[in-house]
């Protein structure tokens, strides 16, 4: 029998009264643990992160907070080999790729932890200037943001335990929110073993971290008015969190990031052979084969002048056919698995879904493993499909296939560039690779309604840009529309969705006495 992680909840370790879910390698199809949170007194355990937790992170400033995040990130820092084991064993991730969840993770962390400190020793946020409200400013309106009374769900899927966890964690803690983090069950294990790290050194009050791997049931129904859910995942149970009694009813504050058409565009007037063609061609692959294409920000549509159609196909197909897929620890290969048998086929349905108005440009799947049984690995080699009629072919502007799959799109002109982009209907990102700043940043505005984050490509950048998919903390991550409309990071701004904002109205002498 494996083990049977236990659930940090109400400030003690408890193990489910279940036989749990097994968790397996996705490579060699073996049980590592299993996870389960049957018999869990949620009440509890909401009640004690709520009204334990919370007032002892309260009472801290934001830079005694700060200091909290700077000693979680040294003790995972401190642990790291032993995350990268896991990411193998339960993601089948090469090296490179567990380093995006995992140093991802740190990176993330410390950001916050430097952002935190700038804060100073304040346990309330200033919100602007004060505004006359009568004759002479004798009366004034201060905003001010203040940490909810509430707890922090945090509601994570599968592709990444580790920064999953402390992208929504570092934010919500540094406001003076306890988190419940709920990992996604196929890869709970990197997600339990951090938060048992951070718990067992004892870095943080007791109760601000919690986690339930097993099942989600009763989560939601725990909620209060005053908490906030944070939701990454599919958008099927997006539309089920929204329309929860606690966010509909009770009007929990909720963000959701969910699924995402991600385009990059490579602009009209470049070249075969440019600088902009290569740099195109070298992050399509890059997105494509980055954790077996397992990113929400992940290239799917690639978007380019229809005369250069053939030769980008060409120049893609080639790249990838030198990408090495299998068992993520042998030697040489560069591409692991996915996350289990069941995102294989989702992946496998989600071509026959792009079949009908597609052409297979590359095939990978019928490439052979290094080191991986196909019949028992979740490994597949990357696909590259194309649409001529970029018009008719709806499912590509529709179908999200989460794996290294993709398709090349041709365009007429810049202004049917732009509206295939928009045709994702809401994106995380769209790329832009162009050699003329001019067209390039008037592209970009045109874009940025439509998408949470516009990333260009210009020669000037071509070593300093940091990469189409690559989160980092300064920006913005989250997209209108399909992509669930959430925000999060984007430096401090991600504190809001934890704080509330009040205006203070009151004679310029209360309002002086603040301290803000
Ligand atoms: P999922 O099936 O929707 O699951 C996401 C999380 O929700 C898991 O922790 C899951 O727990 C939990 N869950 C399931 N049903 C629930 C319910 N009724 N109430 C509360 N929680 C519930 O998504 P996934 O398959 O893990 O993730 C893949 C999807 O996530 C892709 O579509 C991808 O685009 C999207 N994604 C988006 C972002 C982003 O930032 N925008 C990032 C990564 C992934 P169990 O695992 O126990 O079912």
């Amino acid at each position: 029998m494996t083990e049977l992680l236990a659930n940090h909840v109400a400030g003690r370790w408890q193990q489910g009264t279940g036989p749990g879910t097994v968790l397996t390698d996705p490579v060699l199809g073996t049980a590592l643990v299993r996870v389960d949170a049957t018999g869990l007194d949620l009440a509890e355990a909401f009640a004690f992160a709520r009204h334990t937790a919370a007032p002892a992170l309260r009472a801290m400033t934001y830079r005694e907070r700060a200091a909290l995040l700077a000693a979680v990130a040294q003790r995972l820092q401190a642990h790291r080999d032993s995350y990268y084991e896991i990411a193998t064993a339960n993601s089948g991730t090469v090296r490179n790729d567990s380093a995006v969840d995992i140093d991802g993770a740190i990176f993330t962390l410390g950001q916050y932890a430097r952002w935190g400190e700038a804060l100073g020793d304040v346990r309330v946020l200033r919100d602007g200037d004060a505004a006359s409200l009568a004759r002479e400013a004798a009366f004034v309106s201060q905003h001010v943001q203040v940490p909810r009374h509430g707890v922090a769900l945090c509601i994570n899927a599968f592709n990444f335990p580790a920064w999953g966890l402390w992208e929504k964690a570092a934010p919500a803690l540094l406001s003076g929110v306890p988190v419940i983090v709920k990992p996604a069950t196929a890869t709970a294990w990197l997600t339990q073993r951090m938060v048992r790290d951070v718990v067992d050194a004892g870095l943080l009050p007791a109760g601000a971290l919690s986690v339930i791997a097993g099942s989600s049931a009763g989560l939601m129904d725990a909620l209060q008015p005053l908490d906030v859910v944070t939701f990454t995942g599919s958008a099927e149970t997006a539309a089920l969190i929204r329309s929860h009694p606690a966010v509909a009813q009770r009007s929990v504050r909720a963000n959701i990031e969910a699924d995402s058409l991600n385009a990059a565009l490579l602009m009209p007037g470049e070249v075969q052979g440019s600088d902009a063609f290569g740099l195109l061609v070298r992050e399509v692959v890059r997105e494509m084969t980055a954790k077996s294409g397992q990113k929400c920000t992940a290239i799917r549509r690639v978007l380019v002048p229809q005369a250069l159609y053939g030769a980008v196909a060409d120049a893609v197909a080639a790249q990838l056919a030198q990408v090495s897929v299998g068992n993520p620890r042998s030697e040489g290969v560069r591409m692991g698995s996915l996350a289990s048998r069941a995102q294989l086929q989702s992946v496998h349905d989600g071509i026959a879904a792009l079949g009908a108005c597609t052409e297979l440009l590359h095939d990978g799947r019928l490439q052979p493993l290094v080191d991986a049984d196909p019949q028992v690995a979740a490994c597949i080699g990357p696909v590259l499909l194309g649409a001529r009629d970029a018009d008719a072919a709806a499912a590509v502007h529709d179908v999200e296939v989460f794996g290294p799959v993709a398709t090349l799109v041709p365009y007429r002109d810049l202004d049917h560039a732009l509206a295939l982009a928009h045709r994702g209907q809401g994106s995380l990102v769209t790329s832009l690779y162009g050699s003329d700043d001019a067209a390039v940043a008037g592209a970009a505005l045109s874009l940025a309604a439509s998408q949470g984050r516009v990333h260009v490509v210009t020669p000037a950048v071509a070593k300093a840009h940091t990469g189409h998919g690559n989160v980092m903390p300064m920006s913005q991550h989250g997209g209108p529309g399909r992509a669930g409309g959430g925000a999060e990071l984007g430096g401090l701004r991600a504190l809001d969705f934890y704080h509330q904002r009040s205006a203070i109205q009151a004679s310029p002498a209360v309002v002086a006495s603040l301290g803000l």
